[in-house]
């Protein structure tokens, strides 16, 4: 089975992520996404984030109606700092995929991909697929990879926590489902917020 990696942390999942996934599948002959929540996201300590078992909880609901997406609960599960290539490694070592994998990169990550650990042995293993990211620039990429036409589509999972907080609108930037379970979870928002 044809499959692309798709890793985040999905805080929460949106439908930039969902549309940006179906594309892939659409313009590139793959047959699953397979989504990969980190454990940790360091970079949002901050500020009001979910737990991993909140953003898998979310990614599960926002993905269950469609067959060609998957999540992979594997790095939550193992704990620690999330590194692509040992997800990679795990993956191929497994046999859960066994045809050679995508892996679906922003246009937001291209500046730092060098210092992901081991770079060159993730793009030996896995074909980067690099999808538009709006305000990331169309940053050159020094690496072999397929760049998917994406509609672009302006929202991030910041931007989504950032509304709750100032209780703005956000209900349709997420699916129904992530959206009630926000709610009901009380994510992202002071306790006594109801909105
Ligand atoms: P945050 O704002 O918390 O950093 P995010 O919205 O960027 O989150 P992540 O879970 O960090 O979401 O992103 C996972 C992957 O999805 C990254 O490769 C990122 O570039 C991509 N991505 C996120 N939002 C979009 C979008 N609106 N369009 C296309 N790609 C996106």
């Amino acid at each position: 089975m044809r499959t692309a990696l798709f890793g985040g942390t999905f805080d929460p999942v949106h439908i930039g992520h969902l549309m940006m996934a179906d594309e892939v599948l659409h313009r590139l002959s793959y047959e699953r996404i397979r989504f990969v929540p980190a454990h940790v996201a360091p970079h949002k300590a901050q500020e009001p984030c979910a737990g991993p078992d909140d953003r898998l909880a979310m990614l599960r609901l926002a993905t269950a109606e469609r067959e060609e997406f998957v999540v992979d609960p594997w790095e939550i599960e193992h704990g620690e700092v999330s590194y692509t290539i040992r997800t990679l490694r795990h993956l191929l070592a497994s046999g859960d995929i066994t045809e050679r994998p995508g892996l679906i990169i922003g246009e937001d990550l291209v500046d730092g991909f060098d210092r992901w650990r081991e770079a060159d042995e993730i793009e030996r293993l896995a074909d980067l697929v690099l999808v538009r990211r709006p305000g990331a620039g169309a940053p050159r990429f020094g690496r072999r990879h397929q760049l998917v036409d994406n509609v672009p589509i302006p929202i991030s999972a910041t931007g989504i926590r950032e509304r709750v907080r100032k209780g703005l609108p956000y209900r349709y930037l997420v699916t129904a489902e992530v959206y009630g379970y926000i709610r009901h979870r009380r994510l992202y928002q002071p306790a006594s917020a109801d909105r």
